[in-house]
């Protein structure tokens, strides 16, 4: 069965999109560790990142670090963190998570948005892309 981040690739569900190419997207993450948490992940389904070929793997990490570079000119932090975890969706994705303290890196810290909040925030990382 499809995953859910499949179904957003394929237009099914929506998302706050902050860049695409051919083979990646990359949208806010829906419960937040911190305000401009984001999301990357490759087009094609696979479930473990390190199961990935090496040239895809190297490509996500590739469009990863560009989306992050805009992130941390959008939204205001110390830096921003990494993180691939893969226990909730079996889909790869890769974690940016804009930091200022070590809480936003447990997953145990959630902040809410409003949705013109997730709205803005998506074409302001886009914007500095
Ligand atoms: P994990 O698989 O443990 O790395 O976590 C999956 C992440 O995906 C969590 O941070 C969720 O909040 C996020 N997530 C789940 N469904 C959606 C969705 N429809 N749109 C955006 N983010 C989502």
């Amino acid at each position: 069965m499809a995953t859910i981040f499949t179904k957003i690739i394929n237009g099914e569900i929506p998302c706050y999109k902050v860049a695409e190419d051919s083979k990646h997207i990359a949208f806010l993450d829906i419960n937040p560790n911190a305000k401009g948490h984001t999301l990357c992940i490759p087009k094609e389904e696979t479930n473990r990142i390190f199961d990935m070929g090496e040239q895809a793997y190297l490509e996500l990490m590739q469009f990863s670090r560009k989306v992050a570079i805009g992130l941390e000119k959008a939204v205001s932090c110390k830096r921003v963190g990494v993180s691939v975890v893969g226990l909730e969706v079996p889909h790869v994705h890769v974690h940016l998570i804009p930091l200022n303290d070590m809480k936003e890196m447990t997953f145990q810290h959630k902040v809410k948005m409003t949705e013109n909040e997730f709205i803005t925030l998506a074409k302001s990382i886009n914007s500095k892309l």
